[in-house]
C-alpha cells in the first residue's frame, strides 16, 4: 500500500489530466501511475467516458457562440459593403449617363 499517495494525488489530477491541463511533469507522472495501477487506470477510462459529454456542455457552445457572433459580424460587414458598392455603382451610372 506504499503507492496510496500516489493513487490519491493521481484521482485529484485526473479530471484536469483527461481536459489536459496538466503539465508535462504532471502527464509523465499520471501516465506512468496508470501503466502500474490497475485500479486508477480503470477509474480513468470511467472518467474518460463520463467527461466528453461535460466537456461539449461546457465548451463547445461557447465556442459556437463566438464563431457564430464572428459569422454575423463578417455577414454585416459583405452586406454593408454590398449596399455601398451598389450605391455608388448607381451613383456613378447618373452621373455618367444622367437620369
Ligand atoms: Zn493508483
Amino acid at each position: 500500500m506504499d503507492n496510496k499517495f500516489e493513487c490519491d494525488l493521481t484521482r485529484d489530477l485526473l479530471p484536469i489530466y483527461l481536459e489536459g491541463a496538466t503539465c508535462d511533469e504532471s502527464n509523465h507522472f499520471l501516465q506512468n501511475h496508470l501503466e502500474t495501477c490497475e485500479e486508477c487506470r480503470a477509474i480513468c477510462e470511467l472518467m474518460r467516458e463520463e467527461l466528453p459529454a461535460d466537456i461539449m456542455k461546457v465548451h463547445r457552445p461557447k465556442r459556437r457562440r463566438r464563431l457564430h457572433a464572428v459569422g454575423k459580424l463578417t455577414l454585416f460587414v459583405i452586406a454593408y459593403l454590398i449596399v455601398v458598392i451598389m450605391f455608388l455603382y448607381a451613383f456613378g451610372h447618373i452621373f455618367v449617363y444622367g437620369f
